[in-house]
């Protein structure tokens, strides 16, 4: 499997997206770099077997932050926002890997989603009537 990840946010506005192999991603560490976005073709070799690959996020689209339970309700402290229910959103560990380097990548919510074709509240969902038909 071949994707395209976007590093280090998700924020494809920028006009140009510089392609880098995950080596020369690796090499760029100054603070300068850290904010830009970079396009970097990988393949994944493994998904991280992990109880926690989702988790309570905010309802934003654009917002990756964990919603905190305060009185009953989940708020997210980056958006000031308070919500009846979280959005549960996915967070994947995969090993991705390109002719230079391997690194372990978080998929994000919208780059997961992509990949899965559906949401993390439907796919949990869908998880659990399998395990009652069984
Ligand atoms: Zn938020």
């Amino acid at each position: 499997m071949t994707i395209s990840l976007l590093t280090p946010t998700e924020n494809v506005s920028s006009p140009v997206i510089e392609s880098l192999s995950l080596k020369e991603l690796s090499e760029k560490t100054s603070s300068d770099y850290l904010k830009r976005n970079f396009m970097c073709k990988v393949k994944v070799k493994n998904v991280e077997q992990s109880d926690s690959w989702w988790y309570n996020g905010c309802h934003k689209s654009k917002c990756n932050e964990e919603v905190s339970k305060l009185e009953g309700k989940y708020r997210c402290f980056k958006c000031t926002r308070n919500y009846p229910l979280p959005q549960k959103k996915y967070r994947i560990i995969v090993l991705a890997e390109d002719e230079t380097e391997a690194f372990n990548i978080v998929l994000l919510d919208r780059a997961a989603r992509r990949l899965i074709g559906k949401t993390a509240t439907k796919l949990i969902a869908e998880g659990i009537s399998v395990c009652h038909i069984v």
